[in-house]
């Protein structure tokens, strides 16, 4: 991947080009190298992958403008075709518009070549709910999930026992059936998967009476979830293969998992970091203290200096939260807050109003400004 070729060369576009030359040209390199029409050519394959590549960008204003400043890299682990492995039937069941036109296929997306079998099972979604401690450490949860799940005495193949088969009629077994088209490039042939058997080159001569020949029933599962540490809420994590099963054997769907947070009782999350607003009387602040405060993982002890001003943060290094993609821990952070009594007993408002006009007790004095605060305000 290290030499990737400019996108707007592998197109043939110029920099400028607009949307629709582009989807012109992209339609043009992908019909050269559609692997309908170059069977078993690995360099075509590539070539195929590359401009599918490539259009995924330049179709995307958004996309296009950063790999515009940044080249490969402003693309890269966006997603999509541009972060990594290509699968020809992302490229089809994203793009089936482009080739639909040409090979004038069923609704699903022309020209895609399915697997043999049913039809996919669709995508679940579940929630899972995390406390600060299991976002901390990361945690394994077990989800019971009412879904599609393959049909045991048929295996999932929809004939009685797995075994009430015949040669499909239609395409002899092959599961493929070819056809002659006129296209705009001159005639074509293509194959397509068999109608009949839907690319099996089986058919079922008796139907599985568990699951009425549809190859799954409506079961649960209970899923062992991994959520790794450092997770936030609305991050999505997903596991293929385990949402609804196929029709027929066909491939399972995924199960797409979504976080979110439970508030934590006396801590805040921010970013990486937790922050805890602590509350010390005015006599902590002046004479100092120690204090437990409550940690992710339970609790701490803090010294709290002499002469501590309302506002101080203190800071427990790697005490906060991982990083989901990478290394790096956060910190809690303690807001230390003055709390005043809100009512007196006569002995304490005479003890206060000794010290009140004692030197050290006028804000600022210590930075010099002997009643400086008190000339504005008339204290
Ligand atoms: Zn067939
Ligand atoms: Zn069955």
């Amino acid at each position: 991947m290290s030499n990737k070729r400019d996108y707007y060369e592998v197109l043939g576009v110029e920099k400028n080009a607009e949307q629709t030359q582009i989807k012109k040209a992209y339609r043009k390199v992908a019909m050269k190298y559609h692997p309908d029409r170059n069977p078993d050519d690995k360099s075509a394959e590539e070539k195929f992958k590359e401009a599918a590549e490539a259009y995924e960008v330049l179709s995307d204003e958004q996309k296009r403008a950063r790999y515009d400043r940044f080249g490969h890299a402003g693309v890269q682990g966006s997603g999509g075709f541009s972060g990594g492995n290509v699968n020809m039937d992302d490229i089809f069941s994203q793009f089936g518009d482009i080739f639909g036109d040409f090979f004038g296929g069923g609704a699903a997306g022309g020209g895609r070549r399915r697997q043999p079998g049913g039809r996919r099972g669709s995508n679940l979604k579940v929630r899972v709910k995390l406390n600060l401690q299991e976002v901390a450490e990361g945690v394994q949860k077990k989800i019971k999930i009412k879904k599609y799940v393959k049909c045991q005495p048929c295996t999932g193949t929809g004939a009685k026992d797995g075994t009430a088969f015949s040669t499909c009629g239609t395409c002899n077994g092959q599961g493929q059936v070819r056809r002659v088209q006129q296209t705009f490039v001159g005639m074509m042939q293509t194959t397509a998967t068999c109608p009949n058997c839907k690319g099996s080159g089986k058919a079922i001569t008796q139907s599985c009476s568990s699951c009425k020949a549809e190859g799954r029933v409506f079961g649960e599962e209970t899923v062992a979830i991994d959520v790794p540490a450092g997770v936030h809420e609305g991050v999505r994590l997903s596991m293929s293969g385990r949402g609804n099963a196929g029709e027929k054997g066909g491939p399972s769907g995924d199960l797409l998992i979504e976080i979110e947070e439970k508030q934590h009782e006396y801590l805040h999350r921010d970013g990486n970091d937790v922050i805890f607003p602590l509350h010390i009387s005015f006599a902590d602040a002046a004479l100092g203290t120690s204090v437990e405060v409550p940690t992710i993982a339970g609790k701490a002890k803090i010294k709290i200096p002499a002469g501590t001003q309302s506002g101080k943060v203190f800071r427990l290094k790697g005490k906060g939260l991982p990083s989901l993609n990478s290394y790096g821990v956060g910190d809690q952070l303690i807001e230390t807050r003055i709390w005043t009594p809100k009512s007196l007993t006569d002995k304490e408002r005479k003890l206060l109003e000794q010290l009140r006009d004692s030197d050290n007790f006028q804000p600022g004095a210590q930075e010099g400004g002997k009643g400086f605060f008190s000339k504005f305000f008339g204290g």
